[in-house]
């Protein structure tokens, strides 16, 4: 198992993204090849043990997964998926909000799409977008999106208290990655349905959103809701740390199948 307190950004900690290797790749197990079959297993294992969550039915599991656009947030959960089985797991992806959305307060859209006992359950963007695009775009006064830290730190909090397990990721991509991918979308006509102009004003704006998202994980992180930076220019490595942060997450919830609630000792089918 890999040593996944690596990339678990610790409480306290003060965070420089551009000091982190998007590219880096030295904990693999080995060369891509290698890593590969690492994960195959790993997914294997994840899909072993998210069968006793959800048999168990106790306790939940939410993913939030933030990164730049083209950061891989599709790509790794449909890489989740290969390993879990659908009927207990669930994706939320968030967009720009709704009237109706916008009608409420920040949480109420994510709180509806939380996991249910015995889920996972897997946010494609998050609140944290109340954090990054709404400071960066200046969607509304400083004084309302500072006091989001809190309310967030509050609300996992509580979250963390009634049996779920929070587990945050920000997949973590260079510029020239992004733009490499860009033009990926570009050159092929089967991926240009996920090109969207606005992503290059995001674009360059490339600096304010990092230290946004810096500021919004030092605040965040914490030990029942840590989050953690994943080097995701290489997606084979990117999933291989997804893959061993979920597993590791797992193991230490340690779920079990439930004692049956009569004695099953002597029936006979016939
Ligand atoms: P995509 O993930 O490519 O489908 O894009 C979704 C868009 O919705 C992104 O540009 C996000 O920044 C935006 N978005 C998501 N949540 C919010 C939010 N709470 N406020 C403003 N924009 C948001
Ligand atoms: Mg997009």
């Amino acid at each position: 198992m890999a040593t996944v307190e690596r990339w678990r950004v610790r409480p306290g900690t003060t965070l420089d993204l551009s000091a982190i290797d998007t590219r880096d790749a030295a904990a693999a197990p080995g060369d891509k090849e290698a890593t590969l079959e690492a994960t195959a297993l790993l997914t294997t294992r994840l899909g072993e043990l998210q069968e006793r969550l959800w048999a168990e039915g106790r306790r939940s599991v939410l993913v939030v997964l933030q990164a730049m656009d083209a950061g891989g947030k599709d790509g790794t959960v449909k890489h989740i998926f290969r390993a879990v089985n659908p009927a207990g797991a669930r994706v939320t992806s968030f967009k720009a909000p709704s009237a109706e959305e916008r009608a409420h307060d920040f949480l109420w859209r994510v709180h509806a799409a939380v996991p249910a006992r015995g889920e996972i359950g897997i946010f494609n963007r998050s609140h944290y977008e109340d954090v990054v695009v709404v400071r960066v775009d200046e969607l509304v006064p400083e004084p309302v999106w500072r006091a989001r830290y809190d309310a967030i730190w509050a609300w996992e909090h509580h979250l963390a208290a009634e049996g779920t397990v929070i587990v945050k990721l920000f997949l973590h991509i260079s510029p020239e990655e992004q733009a490499q991918r860009f033009r990926d979308r570009l050159d092929d006509p089967t991926k240009h349905w996920k090109f969207n102009r606005g992503d290059l004003a995001v674009r360059a704006r490339w600096d304010d959103h990092q230290a946004a998202y810096a500021e919004a994980i030092e605040r965040t992180t914490t030990d029942e809701a840590p989050w953690y930076v994943v080097p995701a220019d290489r997606k084979w490595f990117r999933n291989w740390v997804v893959s061993s942060i979920l597993v590791d997450t797992l193991e230490a919830m340690d779920p079990q199948f439930p004692e049956p609630a009569d004695d099953l000792s002597g029936i006979e089918v016939v």
